[in-house]
């Protein structure tokens, strides 16, 4: 049974044996959760990203699937980047948010993770509501079965926080 605490906090300074990057498909970096990983872990992580997309993702890594890096210099041990759907109001895309951190879960199983911390996937830059983020993320989390013993989320803002507080509460 997977323990969901919540904190608030940076993720890059979490330790865990592996934290989740809300990642674009390009895994070439960018800004938020993206760009404070590479930032604070140094280019190992970069050039570990390059290798995998020479190697097999050739086109990118979908969204909704996961795949993971070791950290560079990080407190973590591994990386698992996924890619978030950007939110849209025309379409529904919270199957491909739920496959994030479903996807991200069977990772962390391969690679013998324990504790993983996430952020709020999609939440920021790619426009998705808080609340169902919050919502989406701890309902998927709660219902995957996996070997992770904590999954910690770990949010930058009050809102978020707040928002994943009433997720937990209604599960
Ligand atoms: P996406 O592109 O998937 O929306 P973002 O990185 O833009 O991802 O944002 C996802 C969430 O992570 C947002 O709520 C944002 O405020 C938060 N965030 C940004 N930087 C950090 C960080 N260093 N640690 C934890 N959460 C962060």
């Amino acid at each position: 049974m997977t323990r969901i605490t919540l904190v608030r906090g940076d993720i890059t300074e979490q330790h865990a044996d592996a934290i989740v990057n809300a990642a674009n498909s390009s895994l070439m970096g960018g800004g938020g959760v993206d760009g404070a990983i590479h930032r604070r872990g140094g280019p190992e992580i970069l050039a570990e990203c390059r290798a995998l997309r020479a190697a097999k993702l050739g086109r990118g890594l979908a969204t909704g699937a996961a795949v993971a890096t070791t950290a560079g210099r990080l407190p973590a041990r591994w990386v698992i980047h996924t890619v978030g759907p950007v939110y849209s109001r025309a379409e529904d895309r919270s199957a491909l948010l739920a496959s994030c951190y479903r996807e991200s879960l069977r990772v962390a199983d391969d690679l013998g993770a324990s504790t993983v911390a996430f952020p709020a996937v999609s939440a920021g830059i790619y426009g998705w509501p808080m609340d169902d983020a919050a919502r989406i993320a701890v309902e998927t989390v709660h219902g995957t079965p996996s070997a992770v013993t904590e999954a910690r989320f770990v949010l930058f803002e009050a809102r978020a926080y707040i928002a994943f507080e009433a997720a937990v509460a209604a599960l």
